[in-house]
């Protein structure tokens, strides 16, 4: 709820994703999936519709959706069936689009996320598959061409519930829907190339003094920015109030509305009216029987689901003390969050193991252009380095210079901080010695620390330093300090 002077005002807000699926050819042919080809070059009888052509289900873009709906928790029809949606645009010339409409490959999902540290809960109306159509260009001045590349590629439209109460919270959700696709393979929802976009629709409703009103819902479309969509939404909402004070207009039948985003401007303008489900004049197309989804294959993918990255995120956070912020780069790339969780199970520190992926091998990966597992560095050598580190052997920037050479280097990192001459000394006669040897220097330092408590830990920061100096960085802090907080407590 928001309060303005003297109304109060809900959000309700659902949100249309639209997902192409990441297959290799389109929905029912075998024309290859290309961005940016020449127009019309993946084109065929099937996608063009001429008579007397029959589609054949892609069985990847099932087993994709499936997935989705999983990861979606959603349950999944136990059979799926293909229907005509009438269409009379020149992007699809066979003047139909084939979808689902009453029974969708998955329904019935819920997705739980954070947003500003608040616990969210999205429900899922349904996803299900469809084809999608052409490309209208207008590059010749008062013409229209027509692209049919993308006609026939697999989409998932995802429909949630009006379940949320704010721009914020559905741009978080959109974003989450992108690292969910992804991990999975289930899109690469590149946005530029329009993999993935949004429709919201929205509207207020508005308690003035005792009297409630409902505005009626608008729905903006084509949406292709997570920029777009959160200022859409935001936009929208402020405007809805607007508009209700100007006209008094409220949800009946019939009057919800489609509008674009314009931005540049930074607004929703209008769109023609928007059809009811009648006027698509669904039935099920004759071409394509009901597709059965056997209970086992669901069963057996499910078990195969990995982690997903949510709750990969919140357990890196627990487990290798991830700051919330960090987590997700380490989190969102399948491979190398493996290789993370293989070091552990190998014996590495988490927290140190989480620090050496946050810190070096993070920006080894950026500076080669790839990800951390891309560097070859197996999860043995990561967990070894880590071991020496927690041991006491190496300090962290000498970990930090033998990840380094661990990059073009195969011996094992004991070996190549041996070589570096980077480990640590524990020998507590050689550290004694140096202990003695800064005393004697520092007669000053050392009075400081004994007479004058202000002083004493400056005083023994600095001697701390002089003993390190001594042991050419070698000695290991932890030792130097108790040996010397040893000498310090002892009367001369
Ligand atoms: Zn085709």
């Amino acid at each position: 709820m928001t309060q303005t002077a003297e109304a109060r005002c809900e959000s309700i807000i659902g949100l249309e994703i639209h997902v192409q699926l990441a297959t290799r050819t389109k929905m029912f042919c075998g024309c290859a999936l290309v961005y940016g080809a020449e127009p019309n070059t993946h084109v065929c009888p099937v996608c063009l519709g001429l008579p007397g052509s029959l589609p054949v289900i892609n069985e990847r873009a099932v087993e994709l959706a499936i997935r989705a709906g999983l990861a979606l928790n959603c349950r999944i029809s136990e059979e799926t069936r293909w229907d005509r949606k009438s269409y009379n645009y020149p992007d699809l010339p066979k003047n139909y689009q084939i979808s689902q409409y009453d029974l969708p490959i998955a329904f019935d999902g819920v997705v739980e996320f954070e947003v500003s540290e608040v616990h969210r809960r999205i429900r899922i109306r349904r996803a299900h598959l469809e084809e999608d159509a052409g490309k209208n260009t207008h590059d010749l001045p008062g013409r229209t061409l027509v692209d049919l590349n993308r006609a026939g590629t697999p989409l998932l439209e995802i429909v949630t519930e009006p379940d949320f109460r704010s721009a914020a919270e559905v741009r978080e959700f959109a974003v989450q829907l992108q690292r969910i696709v992804r991990y999975l393979g289930v899109s690469e929802a590149n946005m530029q190339q329009g993999q993935m976009r949004f429709e919201p629709n929205i509207n207020l409703r508005i308690a003035e003094g005792d009297r409630v009103a409902v505005t009626p819902i608008v729905e903006v479309k084509n949406l292709n920015s997570f920029r777009a969509l959160h200022d859409a939404v935001e936009f929208e909402l402020a405007d809805q109030l607007r508009r209700w004070r100007e006209d008094g207009r409220t949800l009946r039948p019939g009057n919800k509305s489609n509008r674009g985003w314009d931005d540049l401007r930074g607004v929703t303008v209008p769109q023609r009216e928007k059809e009811e489900a009648d006027d698509y004049r669904y039935f099920p197309d004759p071409d394509l029987t009901p597709l059965p989804i056997a209970r086992e294959r669901v069963e057996r993918m499910r078990e195969e689901m990995p982690e997903l990255p949510i709750p990969r995120t919140a357990r890196f956070v627990a487990e290798y003390k991830l700051p919330p912020r960090d987590a997700p780069a380490l989190a969102d790339d399948r491979a190398s969050a493996d290789l993370l969780d293989q070091a552990k199970d190998l014996g590495g520190e988490p927290s140190i193991l989480g620090r050496h992926f946050l810190s070096f091998w993070l920006m080894h990966a950026n500076a080669r252009e790839t990800t951390i597992a891309g560097l070859g560095v197996s999860g043995e050598r990561i967990a070894e380095l880590a071991k020496l580190q927690h041991d006491g052997a190496v300090n962290a920037t000498a970990a930090a210079q033998i990840a380094e050479a661990m990059l073009t280097d195969e011996a094992p990192p004991r070996t190549l901080a041996e070589r570096l001459g980077l480990l640590q000394t524990r020998d507590s006669s050689a550290i004694a010695g140096w202990v003695e040897q800064a005393l004697a220097a520092n007669a000053q330092a050392v009075h400081d620390a004994r007479e004058n408590p202000k002083k004493l830990a400056a005083a023994r920061g600095f001697l701390v330093g002089q003993v390190m100096k001594l042991s050419g960085g070698k000695a290991d802090p932890r030792i130097v300090g108790e040996l010397l907080d040893a000498r310090l407590r002892r009367p001369e």
